[in-house]
């Protein structure tokens, strides 16, 4: 059976097996040629052929059309090779404040379906999961596809989660603070549970599908209703101790300034996050405002709600310019619901960077700059990351 065999092969970390660090370097990119596969792990090109042969002979692997090998040169074709997608399926949910969004794909990495599930704000945590064991059912019913495919369940938490898979005070969702992922959803979806932060998810899906293709060191950097972010050093998410990495809404940018929702003083969420601007926004039209409505105003012209756009720009920049100085990365992709105000955001963040970070452009070569661009995915980013997790075998909570 493919399916069991490509479990094993995705289980088996400590051998080294030529078959599994190709099976596993598929899982982790989706299509490659063989020639990346020789780069990627690092085996002789001959024995990557002779595994590739096997695992193609027994249906783990699988010709797909259009693949391009950067090595032969732009635009010619070269076979590319994804793991059978019918060989194993993986879920990704994301938990918001009320709702939970699901989506299933397989492990060539393409989607298969989509669900959002509305719930009451003071949702418990056992009725997520009990609905999204129904969502899960239902979805494989829909789409034919075989439970016994079902590789994992990745998990993206709008909150820091710790590595043992437990949600934490400084969470969104105030009902899931002390919740433990695996607790729940374990027992019920009877699969292995991978969890983490919604920005951690949001930095997978942009390293494997979006802006951080290629790049193995970045920071992701999210202004929406909150101000969240991840470090991604050796193409792995840094998690930190307790799982509080990257918050970077909670660095404190003002001594003795306004209390945030987290309990410390003068955070860079509460200057950086788009609620204030909202509300300001809000009043002044007599309507309540989203995000979209303030963009699409900016872009229309509107002079007041551009400056908005521009103050919180300023103030991200001042403030990423710290975690700048710190780490000094290569690329900087700004995600969240902000980010699609593109360059209105963009040009004064990128001047605050520079003007508040210690190495400055014209310090250095072209190749040597920190390039600041908006990420690929600013709605459904913690959703694929979630699934990416799954792919990628990170969280997984044991
Ligand atoms: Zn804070």
């Amino acid at each position: 059976m493919t399916e069991s065999r490509l479990k094993s092969l995705l289980d088996d970390r400590s051998s080294g097996a030529p078959a599994s660090r190709i099976v596993r370097a598929m899982s982790e990119r989706g299509a490659l040629s063989a020639a990346q596969i020789a780069r990627l792990t690092g085996l002789a090109r001959s024995t990557v052929s002779t595994a590739l042969s096997e695992l193609r002979n027994s249906g783990i692997v699988v010709e797909v059309a259009g693949g391009e090998d950067s090595a032969k040169g732009v635009g010619r074709p070269a076979t590319a090779l994804t793991l059978n997608p019918e060989a194993g399926t993986c879920v990704g949910i994301h938990i918001a404040l009320d709702e939970v969004r699901l989506i299933v794909a397989d492990v060539s990495h393409s989607v298969i379906s989509e669900q959002i599930m509305t719930l009451g704000r003071d949702y418990s945590p056992e009725q997520a999961a009990a609905i999204t064991k129904d969502a899960i059912t239902k979805a494989y019913a829909e789409n034919g596809l075989p439970a016994s495919g079902l590789l994992g369940v990745g998990v993206s938490v709008s909150g820091p989660v710790s590595p043992n898979g437990e949600v934490q005070r400084a969470s969104i969702v105030p009902t899931w603070a002390g919740v433990n992922i695996k607790s729940v959803f374990g027992p019920v979806l009877e699969r292995p549970i991978f969890a983490d932060n919604e920005s951690n998810c949001a930095a997978l899906a942009e390293m494997m599908w979006g802006a951080a293709v290629g790049y193995e060191d970045f920071v992701l950097f999210k202004i929406d209703r909150g101000v969240g972010g991840a470090i991604v050093s050796g193409g792995r998410v840094v998690a930190g101790v307790a799982g509080g990495a990257g918050e970077f809404g909670h660095v404190s940018i003002q001594a003795g300034g306004e209390l945030c929702r987290c309990g410390n003083r003068g955070c860079l969420e509460v200057y950086a996050s788009f609620i204030r601007p909202l509300e300001q926004l809000s009043r002044i039209h007599g309507r309540a405002m989203t995000m979209d409505d303030a963009i699409l105003l900016a872009e229309q012209g509107d002079v007041g709600a551009r400056r908005l756009i521009e103050d919180t720009g300023e103030v991200a920049g001042r403030g990423l310019g710290l975690i700048g100085t710190v780490l000094n990365p290569p690329l900087i992709i700004i995600g969240g619901r902000m980010a699609l105000a593109g360059d209105i955001l963009l040009t004064p963040l990128v001047a605050a960077y520079e003007k508040h970070t210690l190495i400055k452009p014209r310090d250095v070569g072209e190749a040597l700059r920190t390039r600041i661009t908006i990420g690929k995915f600013t709605e459904n980013d913690a959703l694929l990351g979630a699934v990416g997790l799954v792919l990628r075998d990170q969280g997984r909570l044991a």
